[in-house]
C-alpha cells in the first residue's frame, strides 16, 4: 500500500463524523444571508403607483449593460409614477447580470432592488431577460425590499439643489424623495454653500434674481 492510500484513508477518516457541508437541494434549502443578492424586484408605493421614474440611472449605473428600459411621459389620463416619466419597458438580461448591486444603490427612489430570488435556471437563453411584467411587484403589494439592510437613510444635510425649468437652482433637491416626487415643490429653499457660485446660477437666465420674483 503505497503512502498515497495511507494519506488518502487518513483524510476520509478524519471526515467521516463531521456534519456535512452539502445539502439536499432542492428538497433542503439553506438559509441566505440578509445582504444576498438575487433576482431584482421593482416596487411600488402604497397608493399603488410605481417607484420607478424611468430616469435611465440604474442602467448608466451597471457594469455590465444589463438593464434596459424605455421611458414614457406620465399624464394626467395615465398616471404610473408620481414622477414626470415611468418605465415602459423595464428588462434586466439576468445572463450579463453579475448581481452587483449598483442598480440598486444608483436607484433614487427605492425601485430596484436585489432579493432572494436565486432559482434562475432556464433552457432558453431569451427567458433568462426578465421583462417589467415579471419584476414588478403585483397591485396591492408594497414593500421596500432588502433596502433597509443595504442602505442607511441619506442624512437631511445631504439633500443638493438642482436645476429646474428656468434653469435655475429655485431650492429644489436632488434627495430621492424629491425625484421620486417628481416636480412637486419642496417647501424651503436649499441654496449652494458657495454664496457666490450659487449667486451666478441664480442669475443665469435673463438676469432675473429668483429671490425677486
Ligand atoms: S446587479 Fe449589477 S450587473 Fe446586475 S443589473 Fe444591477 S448593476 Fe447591472
Ligand atoms: S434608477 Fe430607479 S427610478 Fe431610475 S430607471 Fe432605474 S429603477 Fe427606475
Amino acid at each position: 500500500m503505497s503512502f498515497d492510500i495511507i494519506k488518502g484513508m487518513a483524510t476520509t477518516f478524519k471526515n467521516m463524523g463531521k456534519k456535512p457541508t452539502t445539502v439536499s437541494y432542492p428538497e433542503e434549502e439553506r438559509e441566505l444571508p440578509p445582504r444576498f443578492r438575487g433576482r431584482h424586484v421593482l416596487h411600488r408605493y402604497e397608493n399603488g403607483l410605481e417607484r420607478c421614474v424611468g430616469c435611465y440611472l440604474c442602467a448608466g449605473a451597471c457594469p455590465a449593460d444589463a438593464i434596459y428600459i424605455e421611458a414614457e411621459e406620465n399624464s394626467e389620463e395615465k398616471r404610473v409614477s408620481p414622477g414626470e416619466r415611468y418605465a415602459q419597458v423595464f428588462d434586466v438580461n439576468l445572463l450579463r447580470c453579475i448581481f452587483c448591486g449598483y442598480c440598486q444603490a444608483a436607484c433614487p427612489t427605492g425601485a430596484i432592488t436585489l432579493e432572494n430570488g436565486y432559482k434562475l435556471a432556464s433552457y432558453y437563453p431569451e427567458d433568462m431577460v426578465y421583462h417589467k411584467e415579471q419584476l414588478l411587484e403585483p397591485e396591492g403589494q408594497s414593500t421596500i425590499g432588502s433596502n433597509t439592510v443595504w442602505t442607511e437613510p441619506a442624512p437631511a444635510e445631504s439633500a443638493q439643489p438642482v436645476p429646474q425649468e428656468g434653469k435655475v437652482f429655485d431650492g429644489s433637491q436632488a434627495s430621492a424623495a424629491a425625484v421620486g416626487l417628481g416636480d412637486i415643490q419642496t417647501e424651503e429653499a436649499v441654496l449652494l454653500a458657495n454664496e457666490e457660485q450659487d449667486e451666478d446660477r441664480r442669475t443665469l437666465e435673463s438676469g432675473k434674481d429668483w429671490r425677486k420674483r
